[in-house]
């Protein structure tokens, strides 16, 4: 089983949310309840979902995501959980159906009274166009990339599935993720308690590295590509 988070991207130019230079320092996060509830609020979420979604559009997997990649052609992959939404996995090529997205996907865009689903690349063209808070052409309801927001439940079945895996899976391997953000950190303990090894490989330190059978605080693509076989990987 792998596990990954923000840092397994961030080589392929997409800022995580913790570190020094991570989103969280230029942008502010925006709650579901924020995002329901005030215009400004909406106004703001689009302005910081507008200005990350070309880095998301144009990012392309690096070694890392191609050596988990790998991991599955030989057999040797159960599930993939990530907690990432710029679905660098799948166009690394991975299967869909081994994926658990637990925080969705910025690849398309949800009606939030209706459910009408629409490519994101769509509301990206109404938002270049002037539109600061798009609505449903459908029903008129606010639109939201289909992505967990602060204060917004994390999908039941996906992360139900995702702690049953964890039951079953002999190891489990965590990638580039701060470990700090629940219930998906919880993930890592309970494949500890139910027997598998653990292996955390993040740059920073972790929670969890105390618990760590093995723990790596270096780059994830340099790693995880000379873990699989190395340069072949490479682009
Ligand atoms: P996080 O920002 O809390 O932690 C990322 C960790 O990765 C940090 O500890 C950092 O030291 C480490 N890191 C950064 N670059 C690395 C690299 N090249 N190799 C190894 N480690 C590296 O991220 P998280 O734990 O995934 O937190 C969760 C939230 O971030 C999620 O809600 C997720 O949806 C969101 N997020 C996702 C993306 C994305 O989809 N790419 C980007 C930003 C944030």
């Amino acid at each position: 089983m792998v596990f990954t988070g923000a840092g397994i991207s961030t080589e392929s130019g997409i800022p995580d949310f913790r570190s020094a230079d991570g989103l969280w320092s230029r942008f502010q996060p925006v709650t579901i309840q924020e995002f329901l509830y005030s215009d400004d609020a909406r106004r703001r979420y689009w302005q910081y979902k507008r200005a990350t979604w070309p880095l998301i559009a144009a990012a392309q997997p690096n070694p890392g995501h191609r050596a988990i990649c790998e991991l599955e052609r030989r057999g040797q992959l159960q599930t993939l959980i990530t907690q990432n939404i710029d679905g660098l996995h799948e166009r690394a090529g991975n299967t869909p159906q081994l994926i658990l997205e637990l925080h969705g996907s910025e690849h398309f865009v949800l009606c939030l009274s209706c459910g009408l689903r629409i490519d994101r690349t769509s509301v990206q063209q109404r938002l270049d166009a002037g539109e600061e808070i798009p609505s449903c052409a459908s029903c008129g309801g606010w639109l939201k990339p289909a992505t967990v927001s602060f204060g917004q439940s994390l999908p039941a079945e996906v992360l139900e599935r995702a702690f049953h895996e964890c039951t079953s899976c002999e190891a489990l391997l965590a990638v580039g993720s701060s470990l700090s953000v629940m219930p998906a950190a919880q993930l890592p303990v309970v494949a500890k308690r139910h027997g598998a090894w653990l292996g955390i490989l993040n740059r920073e330190p972790t929670p969890l590295d105390d618990l760590a059978d093995w723990v790596c605080h270096e780059s994830a693509g340099a790693v995880l590509a000379e873990a699989v076989g190395g340069s072949e990987l490479e682009e």
